[in-house]
């Protein structure tokens, strides 16, 4: 059975990186009837935060990304992280290190003056512990081979190779007792029986040095796949800078989950030139040997692209239910929420066809339905204040008694109601229309007019043509 891991590090909200690599895990675990469990890397307590894990649990769910069992806690295995520290020191493939504090300083500086990366020079590895100063403190450090190389099989890099003479004896149990990250996950991986690590190519090195310790241990090795992370537009490792947010940013700038992971799937992972890729599909299709070798470049009109097809193919019933569930997300949902009734949701729900077609997110399908929220008497934006007082009101004056006489408010026989009014006066149908929206809808622009009068009701209609003339 196939067994991926999602591991962050809850030192923030869930970044886009870390989207992207949980939904390969899930991917991956799903195609093959799998799981996917998630694992808080949280043994750094000074940088752990509560609402980070949730933040991340939240994330995940958003997306639909589900973990199997309970999120696991690395902190809480730290007495088993320490129990493997003790049985590689009593195997003889970890020793305790004396090292001061300044000693590796010394070793940094002269790393540093040679232009080398700094590495442990094994001072300690042969030494007597009981050379050790009086009371001190040891770290244990793992006994790394020290001649050939340590080989990555790496399912999307291919076979790494590392000169062991470049892994140093890292340590895996610090002098405080707590194990360092290469040990914990090491533990963790095995003891979670982890078949499949999926993570960013930031971990390949870390890769070399984890095989050190499942080779010491005498454990299989997973199946690594590390993934190239994520390029801005300018082609720099994505960051902040270049709007690199977390997944609630995106919930909040109206992205559809669905929408988010087939944009996501695309960055680094392909299927002929599918572009519009469903969540059914991704699983069915989803495999390593289709993840690119190089960077993926984060586009966001490629994003708003997709996010524009998903709301335009979304049921009508879907969309109501989804711009309802954004509403605690919007900076003003609070007065949609307020207002929504049971009418309005109808209402909604019959504009739906005419506002999807120009929405590319729930932000824009939540502004494009503004109309059917505002309570009359309307407060007119400039633009349309200017319509209705540009002889807009005039206009008004005369068509208000013909609608009133319509009987059918349907929107077929409104539209030719309103045409042959124009027509009549001599006028262009701009004249008519143009101040009908704005009496409508307080505004200079809006879905198609037709839609809007029929889709408000005659009662409502007629009444805020009223107000404008009154
Ligand atoms: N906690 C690590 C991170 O957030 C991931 C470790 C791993 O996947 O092995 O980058």
């Amino acid at each position: 059975e196939v067994i991926t891991r999602f591991a962050p590090s809850p030192t923030g909200f869930l970044h886009i990186g870390g989207a992207r690599t949980a939904l390969f895990n899930w991917l991956y675990a799903k195609n093959r009837g799998g799981k996917m469990l998630l694992r808080i890397e949280d043994t750094d307590r000074s940088r752990y935060s509560e609402d980070a894990v949730a933040a991340i649990q939240d994330g995940l769910e958003w997306l639909g990304l589900s973990w199997d069992g309970d999120a696991i806690s690395q902190y809480e295995r730290v007495e088993r992280h320490r129990e493997i520290a003790q049985q590689l020191l009593d195997a003889g493939k970890a020793y305790k290190c004396f090292a001061t504090p300044q000693e590796l300083e010394e070793m940094r500086e002269k790393a540093r003056a040679e232009g080398r990366p700094p590495r442990y020079d094994g001072r300690w590895r042969d030494r007597d512990p009981s050379e050790a100063p009086e009371g001190a403190v040891p770290a244990i450090r793992i006994k790394a081979p020290r001649q050939g190389a340590t080989v990555v099989a790496d399912k999307v890099q291919g076979e790494v190779s590392f000169p062991n003479g470049d892994l140093d004896d890292f340590i895996i149990l610090r002098s405080d007792g707590n194990p360092t990250y290469m040990l914990a996950v090491v533990v963790d991986d095995h003891d979670m029986g982890i078949t499949d690590i999926i993570r960013g190519d930031d971990h390949l090195t870390n890769a070399a040095r984890q095989t050190v310790i499942y080779e010491a241990m005498g454990w299989p090795v997973p199946n690594m796949a590390h993934i190239p992370l994520i390029h801005g537009p300018d082609g720099a490792k994505l960051s902040k800078r270049h709007g690199a947010l977390g997944a609630e940013a995106y919930r909040a700038m109206g992205y559809l989950p669905e929408a988010l992971c087939n944009y996501l799937v695309r960055l680094g992972w392909s299927h002929g030139d599918d572009e519009i890729i469903s969540m059914k599909q991704m699983i069915e299709w989803f495999d390593i040997a289709h993840i690119n070798k190089g960077a993926a470049r984060f586009d966001i009109k490629k994003l708003d692209a997709i996010n524009a097809h998903y709301v335009r193919n979304s049921a009508d019933g879907d969309l109501v239910d989804a711009l309802v569930e954004f509403f605690p997300y919007m900076e003003d949902g609070e007065y949609y929420r307020r207002r929504l009734t049971p009418e309005i949701k109808s209402k909604l729900k019959a504009a739906m066809p005419g506002l999807k077609e120009r929405a590319r997110t729930l932000v824009d399908l939540a502004d494009g339905a503004r109309f059917l929220f505002a309570e009359r008497p309307l407060q007119n934006e400039d633009k349309a204040e200017k319509i209705l007082a540009d002889g807009g009101r005039e206009v008004l004056q005369k068509l208000l008694p013909i609608l009133e006489s319509v009987s059918d408010w349907q929107v077929e026989t409104l539209e030719a109601v309103i045409r042959d009014f124009a027509e009549a006066g001599d006028l262009k149908l701009g004249k008519v229309a143009q101040p009908l929206r704005a009496a409508l809808t307080g505004r200079s622009t809006s879905p198609g007019v037709f839609d809007v009068v029929a889709v408000l009701g005659r009662e409502e209609a007629l009444g805020r043509i009223s107000d404008q003339l009154n």
